[in-house]
């Protein structure tokens, strides 16, 4: 059966943001407000068939994904707003999750993965995976801070390492040389982001400097003498527009810096982090799990799928997103959704 048009969201202009899970079957509607809400997982023990059959079986009765906003019942969405970057971290694929979660389950408190997508609801910036080669090797040049944490060896390894030597030989370079940087003594960290700050500083009266650089003193000083200003040179450094979006996979390491975004996710809180953070760090776990692949993200635009509706589909099962633009005036009918939304 069609359900009707679903809440507005108020805070960028749109007049729905929903999030939806694959499979058959259909849910029944929301539950009406209870004040304080218990925990989700809580109420879907009490009520699986929320889930509807299909997903319900598909999931073994757990909600796949989380939605990272927060509605009260006067329809007011909020976003993430990212008003000081988050953390350089990453988060597991599901064997990982599962080992660390045996491992250590007061730090990795889930066995699941946890891939998510973050739709940008304003200019959104981020850092996502390793920069390509070539950019590596220029940093390497032209920011001897960095170099010298890594140290000759490894620095001259990834100088020399070329593309058509085959995928391994860079990944090992870069695994090598980024835990070098990601390991070295505070000490060391913070002496040279000092350095790199006061020379960025006294270039910056001559020169126009490079937005990367700007980003470096940006988030000096926000995090004064953390290891993640000089790893932030090392990734891709992406600008997304209102609506644009990115898919974090398994592995891949990024931030989150500044705007607002939608994210949805697998349902999982498993984050290992290792720079731009007063949280707890796992740099071993981190330097050892990335994929280390230099692939700019695809930017994700969404596939127009009924009027005013575009869809957002991850490489996941657990969830797609479909995000309705509406101008004033119009309506908009979205079809029923076989499962939660
Ligand atoms: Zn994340």
């Amino acid at each position: 059966r069609p359900r009707p048009p679903r809440r507005s969201c108020r805070c960028c202009g749109c007049a729905a943001a929903c999030s939806s899970t694959r499979g058959a079957g259909a849910a029944p509607p929301p539950s009406s407000r209870a004040s304080p809400e218990p925990p989700t997982r809580t109420r879907l023990a009490r009520r699986p068939a929320a889930l509807g059959p299909a997903v319900a079986a598909r999931w073994a009765g757990d909600l796949p994904f989380l939605f990272k906003l927060t509605c009260d019942f006067s329809a007011r969405v909020q976003v993430l707003s990212v008003a000081k970057p988050l953390s350089i971290q990453a988060h597991p694929d599901k064997g990982l999750a599962e080992l660390l979660h045996a491992m250590r389950p007061a730090t990795y408190r889930d066995a699941n993965h946890k891939p998510e997508m973050a739709i940008a609801v304003t200019e959104f910036r981020a850092l996502f995976g390793f920069a390509g080669i070539e950019e590596l090797k220029d940093v390497i040049r032209t920011v001897p801070e960095v170099g010298g944490l890594i140290g000759h060896e490894d620095a001259d390894k990834l100088m020399t390492v070329k593309e058509y030597h085959g995928g391994n030989d860079v990944k090992s370079s870069l695994q090598s040389a980024f835990a070098k940087l990601m390991t070295a003594s505070k000490e060391a960290v913070s002496e040279a982001v000092n350095k790199l700050k006061g020379r960025l500083n006294d270039e910056s009266k001559i020169r126009t400097l490079t937005e990367k650089e700007e980003l470096v003193l940006s988030l000096e000083r926000q995090y004064p003498e953390d290891v993640g200003v000089l790893a932030a040179l090392l990734f891709n450094y992406v600008k997304l527009s209102p609506g644009e979006a990115i898919y974090i996979g398994a592995n891949e390491p990024h931030a989150y810096l500044s705007g607002e975004c939608i994210e949805c996710m697998a349902t999982s809180d498993n984050v290992v982090r290792a720079g731009l953070t007063p949280k707890y760090r796992d740099v071993q776990t981190l330097c050892s799990m990335l994929t280390y692949k230099q692939i700019f993200p695809e930017i994700l635009r969404g596939v127009p799928v009924q009027p005013y509706v575009r869809r957002y589909t991850p490489p996941t099962d657990e969830f797609e997103v479909d995000c309705c633009l509406l101008p004033p005036g119009e309506v908009v009918v979205m079809p029923p959704v076989p499962g939660p939304s």
